[in-house]
């Protein structure tokens, strides 16, 4: 896409289709530009919510790139592993200007236990989502009017579909995905070219990194979804689930 091509400010409300005047030909798949256009169009109403997965760790350089001092939340559910509490640590030095919120659930862990019984997220896995991630997204979003997020189309079959721009009917905002077209070999490439530091658990076999009690090693070829709610049949936890995806 040439950036100022869509001129129009593009929010939830005044929603049409975008999609159609983006070109991806160039070397990052379009990525750039889009975030380009993106903060031009809206500056400190956009905000990005990571995981510091692999693809947020590209996703991180591409945006200092174009906003060093970008907005960037981390769903805190108290349930991470430590390799990413410290990976998010030495990001935060990388790029000094970053703005890195650790937003954290309205209900402490032991508060969640007492109100709804232990290990809410083998019992009730979906409402564990719901409180710790899901509800925290929302209050952050309601002061936003676009997020980004890191969504491949090739994550998952649920993901094929997905835009570099969608309405977003979950949170009732605009969802700005710029690695849509990026491959799993894309993503291994542009970190190992920009020597970028990310979680040491991707290279025990976890190719998609969540809380701590959901998320198991799975298919690292592919990288694949399989691993996150391993033995469930649940598969997404709440932040992707709308029409859009
Ligand atoms: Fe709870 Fe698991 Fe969802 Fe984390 S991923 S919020 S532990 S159900």
């Amino acid at each position: 896409m040439g950036r100022g091509v869509i001129r129009l400010k593009i929010t939830y409300e005044s929603w049409s289709d975008p999609s159609t005047d983006f070109i991806v030909d160039d070397e990052y798949k379009g990525a750039l530009n889009l975030l380009g256009w993106a903060f031009e169009m809206y500056g400190e109403e956009l905000v990005y919510a990571c995981s510091f997965g692999i693809e947020g760790i590209v996703l991180i350089d591409l945006i200092s790139k174009v906003k060093p001092n970008a907005k960037v939340v981390f769903l805190d559910t108290g349930l991470h592993f430590q390799e990413t509490y410290d990976l998010i640590a030495s990001v935060r030095k990388k790029y000094p200007l970053l703005k890195v919120e650790m937003k954290k659930p309205e209900i402490s862990l032991k508060e969640q236990a007492e109100k709804y019984g232990e290990k809410l997220w083998e019992t009730k896995p979906d409402r564990c989502c719901q409180i710790r991630k899901v509800l925290p997204l929302q209050e952050i979003l309601s002061q936003a009017t676009a997020w980004i997020s890191g969504l491949r189309r090739e994550q998952s079959p649920t993901r094929q579909s997905t835009n570099f721009i969608n309405k977003d009917e979950n949170f009732c905002s605009v969802k700005v995905c710029p690695l849509i077209h990026w491959t799993w070999n894309d993503i291994w490439n542009y970190v190992e070219k920009n020597q970028l530091q990310y979680n040491p658990l991707h290279d025990q076999g976890y190719p998609s990194i969540g809380c701590q009690p959901c998320t198991l090693p799975g298919d690292m070829l592919t990288g694949s979804r399989a691993g996150r709610w391993a033995d469930k049949e649940k598969t997404e936890c709440g932040l992707h689930q709308a029409k859009n995806q």
